[in-house]
């Protein structure tokens, strides 16, 4: 008789071989990929195209990636859990390979938001690697917010007013202080139920945060993944923390997301990913504009009157540089 006890779970860490997967009862476990999943190349035809006449052979051309929601088969006496599908994707965060879909590395399947996080003070703020990962959310299609913490160090006001500019592009802004609690309601109410890639520089209090939020949980987000990483090429791959008592959310730990520059955005889609420019760029008079030294451009027109963020503009412009650079 073949009737193997099925699972489901979401894969929560693993870089290939074995994956460590949360089933839905809260038990985690090890599972390898099912042999015929793992040949990432088997569902496709020899002129490259998806071959679907069965979900496995589609689903074997997917690389299993931590985020991923799978369907396990139990173990038979001795034997390790198997991954045997891989459920369809809602979104992912991606590093794209130059010229499109085929190299890409995904980091994280199945993300919600991504929350960037910078200190009102101590480490002093960075808008260009804010800006650098807003980009990256746009690029992926991806929710952002952004939370400033440690306004206790500047005053709530200065701090609203240093990053107004933000809320006025759209992106949510939380303004929080661990330390005495302020806007840690709100931001418990957004990282329950959802997926969150948490992400921003040393020392902001992302592991200070999750504590207070989930006291006793012990969370800690980046410290471990860099001092890994120093000094290295290799990155460690995502890890997905689960929220005690958070309808399900998770917080999730990107180290891929902190490496710089190398995400292969072709430098015409820059523009796309600032919602200010992409929104008044139907107004400059060449359809190519860049935005830079062109004639009767709405963007620097904008700047002009305030309605973009001179500091913004400079973020685009530089990103530009280096992805030209990068050519
Ligand atoms: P992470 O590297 O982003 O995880 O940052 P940590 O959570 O380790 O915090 C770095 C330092 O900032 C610690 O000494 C925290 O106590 C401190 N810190 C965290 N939140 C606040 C805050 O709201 N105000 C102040 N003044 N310090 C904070
Ligand atoms: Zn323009």
């Amino acid at each position: 008789m073949n009737d193997t006890l099925e699972a489901r779970g979401v894969v929560v860490s693993g870089t290939g071989g074995v994956w460590t997967v949360r089933l839905e009862s809260g038990e985690t476990i090890e599972a390898s990929l099912r042999g015929r999943l793992k040949k990432s190349n088997s569902g496709k035809r020899a002129d490259g195209s998806l071959r679907r006449d069965t979900i496995s052979a589609a689903a074997s051309t997917l690389k299993l990636a931590v985020g991923d929601d799978v369907r396990l088969d139990a173990p038979e006496s001795g034997d390790a859990w198997a991954i045997a599908e891989i459920l369809p994707r809602r979104s992912k965060l991606a590093r794209r390979a130059p010229g499109g879909g085929q190299g890409e590395r995904i980091l994280v399947a199945n993300v919600d938001q991504v929350l960037v996080m910078c200190a009102a003070a101590k480490p002093e703020p960075h808008p260009r690697m804010l800006d650098r990962f807003l980009v990256i959310a746009e690029g992926n299609d991806l929710h952002a917010r952004i939370i400033i913490n440690k306004i206790d160090l500047v005053g709530e006001a200065a701090a609203r007013e240093r990053f107004e500019h933000y809320e006025r592009v759209g992106y949510p802004v939380h303004y929080t202080c661990v330390k005495t609690g302020i806007g840690l309601r709100e931001l418990h109410a957004v990282l329950a139920g959802r997926r969150s890639v948490l992400t921003g520089p040393s020392g902001v209090g992302k592991s200070s945060l999750l504590n207070a939020l989930f006291p006793g949980s012990n969370l800690r987000v980046g410290d471990i993944s860099e001092s890994v990483n120093k000094g290295r090429h290799t990155t460690v791959g995502a890890l997905m923390l689960p929220l005690p008592d958070a309808d399900g959310g998770y917080v999730i730990d990107t180290p891929g997301l902190r490496e710089v520059g190398l995400w292969g955005f072709p430098a015409e889609a820059l523009e796309q990913c600032f919602p200010e420019i992409r929104r008044l760029r139907e107004g400059c008079r060449f359809a190519n504009c860049r935005h830079r030294a062109e004639p009767d451009c709405a963007v620097r027109a904008a700047i002009e009157t305030g309605e973009v963020s001179a500091q913004r503009y400079d973020s685009y412009v530089r990103l530009l540089e280096e992805l030209d650079a990068d050519r």
